[in-house]
């Protein structure tokens, strides 16, 4: 096979939403029609352990199936399927919104009981500023959950994308018949744990509806949304400017076969690249790939790291040369290097939109460019996320300066954490999107440098950064505090939203730059 069919197979994406709605009922049920596990059924019990684990370690627990946590793979209906795991729960970190960096897609759940919610927003935000098509499963209808046409107004208004429903519920909960496919013009009928049956619109018995009065009003709704919402686009859709709806239940399973037809079909293969020199299409001869995620061994015995790459154009080929592009340096992608896969078997090859599993010995950055040939383009850099929790970090003993200062450095440059000065005081704070960072910073501090630290919180924040010529130290105090990020640009960390708010009425002429909005 060729490249250019190569390329077209794959479909490279991640699922977003808030804890429960159903992310991992969801990845199950897409399993199953991957033929990677036999039986799917309420993966029961919260993650625990200090360190949790992803849902999908969850998964492999009770399943007893190899998944590497991370990427899953599978072929399905002459496709290859890449699903990247986003970590939420108390694991959200920065990692969650880089490996966004590395998707074609996004297929957002939200649950139809509960609406748009606080980590849907977040995840959201970051596909948005990336242009990332997104595609919406509206999950759990076997219960009594809000008004569809509710449900698509808070999408289009908190969310600010066009929506358009590929079909459309008939009743909800004890209530709930089916859905009305707009998409392929047929009924498929909810059967409860049964099997979903199929029906063609021109085949539905016209008596049986005129009987049934949710039906009635089901046509009546769609008839309203087919003169007064938006069109179908897949430009659209494909520029991120809308969203195609999809309403069901991940766990019946319900509309999920028709869902993840419809999203194989719809959703973008790997596409070209932004580098330094000029975009980079996926059938690009020579193997290029940029590291998204770095994750370190938790064992002090084994200090071994796994880099992940997401292949962005050519072959690549186990045991190939190739040139780290930030410093130029020739390395062989050799035996210790193991591919992220749905098996622990070595997988010998990847194209684009394939995410492999690199040994790093401690030579990789996050955003690192891995060439073949003589290339020397590097990928965009990967933006900056704003933190939201920050700590003011010393070291417990002050005779660990030099370590604490070192380790503090490459914990920082390997994208662990974030870390901010205080200004003028210089004190050090660090940033996190995630509790769990903060966890694995005190730990490798630990492990890796044999320092202590002491963190003391100073809560959620709301950072904006300020343009150079607006920077006055006067304005700010401990309530909104004055830092400096590492490329020596100032920001404000808000107290809170009132503070931000009042802020911006007292100071209509400072501009207060968001990072989600700016990306
Ligand atoms: P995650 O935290 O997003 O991975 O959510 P889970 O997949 O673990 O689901 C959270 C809970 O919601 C579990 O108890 C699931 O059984 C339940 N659930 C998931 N999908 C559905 C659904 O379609 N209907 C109902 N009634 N419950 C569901």
């Amino acid at each position: 096979m060729g490249l250019q069919e190569e390329v077209k197979k794959r479909k490279t994406f991640a699922i977003i939403s808030h804890p429960d709605a159903g992310k991992t009922t969801m990845t199950e049920k897409l399993l199953l029609f991957g033929n990677l596990i036999r039986s799917a059924g309420t993966v029961k019990g919260k993650k625990s352990g200090k360190f949790a684990t992803s849902d999908w370690m969850e998964i492999e627990k009770q399943r007893g199936i190899s998944v590497t946590s991370s990427v899953m793979n599978f072929e399905y209906k002459g496709h290859k399927v890449n699903i990247l795991d986003t970590p939420g729960h108390e694991d959200f970190s920065e990692d969650t919104y880089r490996t966004l960096t590395a998707v074609d897609s996004v297929v957002m759940i939200i649950d139809a009981t509960k609406g748009i919610e606080a980590q849907t927003i977040k995840l959201f935000k970051v596909c948005k500023m990336r242009g990332i098509p997104i595609f919406t499963f509206i999950n759990k209808l076997d219960r009594e959950g809000r008004e569809p046409l509710e449900l698509l107004d808070q999408i289009e208004e908190v969310l600010n994308i066009e929506t358009y429903p590929m079909n459309w519920p008939v009743g909800m909960g004890k209530r709930f018949l089916g859905i009305l496919d707009r998409y392929q013009d047929q009924f498929i009928k909810f059967n409860g744990n049964e099997e979903e049956s199929y029906i063609p619109m021109s085949e539905m018995d016209q008596d049986e509806i005129a009987q049934h009065p949710t039906y009635q009003e089901t046509v009546d709704e769609l008839e309203l949304l087919d003169e007064a919402g938006d069109q179908f686009s897949i430009d659209r859709v494909l520029e991120g400017e809308q969203t195609p709806v999809f309403f069901g239940s991940a766990l019946a399973p319900f509309g999920v076969q028709t869902f993840f037809d419809t999203f194989i079909e719809l959703a973008p293969a790997p596409g070209p690249r932004r580098t330094t020199e000029e975009v980079i299409s996926p059938d690009y001869p020579d193997f290029s790939g940029f590291i998204f995620k770095i994750q370190a061994n938790m064992n002090p015995q084994h200090r071994d790291r796994i880099a992940f790459l997401r292949v962005c154009s050519g072959k690549f080929e186990r045991g190939m040369n190739v040139t780290l592009a930030r410093t130029g340096k020739s390395i062989r992608l050799g035996q210790t290097q193991q591919f992220v896969a749905s098996s622990r078997d070595t997988v010998q090859e990847a194209y684009a939109g394939d995410i492999i599993g690199v040994y790093d010995p401690g030579s990789y950055r996050i955003g690192d460019t891995l060439l073949e040939g003589k290339n020397v383009f590097q990928y965009d850099e990967l933006p900056q996320f704003p933190p939201e929790m920050f700590q003011r970090v010393t070291a417990k003993n002050v005779m660990k300066a030099k370590q604490f200062r070192k380790g503090i450095e490459q914990l920082v440059q390997e994208g662990a954490i974030q870390l901010f000065r205080g200004y003028p005081t210089d004190s050090m704070i660090i940033g996190a999107v995630g509790q769990l960072q903060y966890e694995v910073f005190q730990h490798r501090m630990k492990n890796e440098y044999n320092v202590e630290v002491m963190l003391e919180s100073i809560g959620d924040r709301i950072p904006r950064w300020l343009k150079k010529d607006q920077v006055d130290p006067k304005l700010f105090d401990e309530r909104n505090l004055l830092v400096k990020d590492r490329e020596e640009d100032f920001l404000v960390l808000f107290k809170n939203d009132f503070a931000l708010r009042w802020f911006v009425d007292k100071h209509p002429e400072i501009e207060l730059i968001d990072l989600f909005e700016v990306n």
